[in-house]
């Protein structure tokens, strides 16, 4: 079959290149001339593990090609994926839908004959129905259908995520677009991966649901670490207890800096907005946002701890700045928040981060990029651990806390212990949720 995907971005490029490899003939579209002359050189323009490699396959055997002409694109697609942003709209929290219209009007004018119309890109319920009023404005006489099809994908294990995806959500209207969309998946649904077939709104309404719920139980684990680190409990056993129960689960249940990331922070705000339209409060989720915000606060404060209450002259080491690890990802970072608070507060900063210096660049002004977490350690007050890369997890701490002016560690993601840090010879160490050193 012959499938367009609109958005070159973490989804639309993921998905093309999988619905690729599936065997389907993909044209990938953006507007950004600057991602398809990349992607017509055989360059990925993010950083995502094993995506070149399995793009240059594909579009070696001749089944994935690029291109800024959505009409071109479309023609002869059974189905036009759309896979472009939904920010949040500026001021009310609410899913920005310019692109995903615009698209839909796009795609309603270029059209000749039947097509799906799916919705990849998260977008609040009722939006797929608004998609069908845009298309059926702009083109009357267009055989068509709209489809909701979330994406549940994490950047970092993108293509294993939609391989081998824990379910698959699509919401359809009619019988032949349900067919079209078994023909796109057929491939997993042979290997009989969950699907779960709804009506629109429903489907809509599974990928909030989903990922605030998600949001939720890093934040609950989040206040329970505060707490531990007031009652002497030690986070990382709690964690460990809790998830085995298989109620509960032990993923997501990691104490940290505060979510950050592309998909939670906007869809949480979101959801709360949905809630807010309907007169159905989302509670639970608003305190999420909330603490959340107080999370990453807290990061600073305990770092100002460690600078004795002044970041005034002190040079800080930050490992890590991408919002996880594997990806190049630095939309609604924690370090965002923490890393202007330590250079507003007069401290020299110095940054490692395997992927992260070509996005951070511009949105951490003021901070000296390195290569070497020992260089950037070397003569430094703080050394501060933001992302859990490989890099960063087996370091030689007594090298590092060797070379320091005061051997102090912030260790955010919990990925060493007391034990560790006193027997490389710091002076303090402080993580997430466990006694501090002694
Ligand atoms: P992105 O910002 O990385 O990519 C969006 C792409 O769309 C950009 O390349 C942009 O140039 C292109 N675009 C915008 N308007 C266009 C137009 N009119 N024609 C052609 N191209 C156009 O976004 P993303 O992270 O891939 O997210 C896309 C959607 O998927 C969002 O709704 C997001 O919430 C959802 N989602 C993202 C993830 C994730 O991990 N990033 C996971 C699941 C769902």
């Amino acid at each position: 079959m012959k499938i367009a995907v609109i958005g070159t971005g973490y989804v639309g490029l993921v998905s093309g290149v999988c619905f690729s490899d599936f065997g389907h003939d993909v044209v990938c579209v953006d507007k950004d001339p600057s991602k398809i002359a990349k992607l017509e050189a055989g360059e990925v323009p993010i950083y995502e593990p094993g995506l070149e490699e399995l793009m240059a396959k594909n579009v070696e055997a001749g089944r994935l090609t690029f291109t800024m002409n959505l009409a071109e694109a479309i023609d002869g697609a059974d189905a036009v994926f759309i896979a472009v942003g939904t920010p949040t709209r500026r001021g009310d929290g609410h899913a920005d839908l310019t692109y995903v219209m615009a698209v839909a009007e796009e795609i309603a004018l270029a059209a000749k004959h039947y097509t799906v119309i799916v919705t990849k890109s998260t977008v609040p319920v009722g939006t797929n129905r608004q998609v069908k009023q845009v298309v059926r404005k702009a083109n009357p006489d267009l055989d068509f259908d709209v489809a909701s099809n979330p994406e549940f994908l994490r950047e970092g294990a993108a293509i294993d995520d939609f391989m081998r995806p824990d379910r698959v959500v699509v919401g359809v209207q009619s019988e032949r677009a349900g067919d079209i969309m078994n023909d796109v998946y057929r491939p997993l649904f042979l290997r009989d991966f969950p699907v779960v077939i709804t009506d629109l709104e429903s489907a809509e309404m599974i990928k909030y649901a989903a990922n605030a719920f998600l949001a939720t139980k890093i934040t609950f684990i989040n206040e329970i670490a505060a707490l531990c680190e007031r009652t002497g409990a030690d986070i990382k056993q709690v964690s460990k207890g809790m998830g085995l129960d298989g109620r509960i689960g032990n993923k997501f249940l990691h104490a940290g800096p505060g979510y950050g990331g592309s998909c939670f922070p906007k869809d949480t705000k979101a959801l709360a907005r949905i809630g807010q339209e309907h007169a159905v409060p989302m509670q639970i989720t608003e305190a999420v946002i909330k603490v959340n915000d107080e999370v990453k606060r807290r990061m600073v404060d305990k770092l100002l701890e460690l600078c004795d209450d002044s970041f005034n002259g002190k040079t800080v080491a930050v490992l890590g700045v991408t919002f996880k690890p594997n990806t190049d990802d630095m939309r609604d970072a924690p370090s965002l928040t923490i890393i202007p608070a330590l250079v507003g507060g007069g401290a020299k900063v110095r940054v490692v981060d395997p992927q992260g210096k070509h996005e951070g660049e511009a949105l951490l002004p003021g901070v000296k990029w390195m290569d070497d977490p020992y260089k950037a350690a070397r003569n430094a007050d703080l050394v501060v651990v933001l992302t859990e890369w490989n890099e960063f997890r087996g370091l030689d701490l007594s090298q590092i806390a060797e070379h320091m002016v005061t051997p102090r560690m912030a260790d955010l993601r919990n990925i060493y212990s007391n034990k560790d840090a006193k027997r490389a010879g710091f002076d303090s160490y402080v993580s997430i949720g466990r006694a501090p050193y002694e």
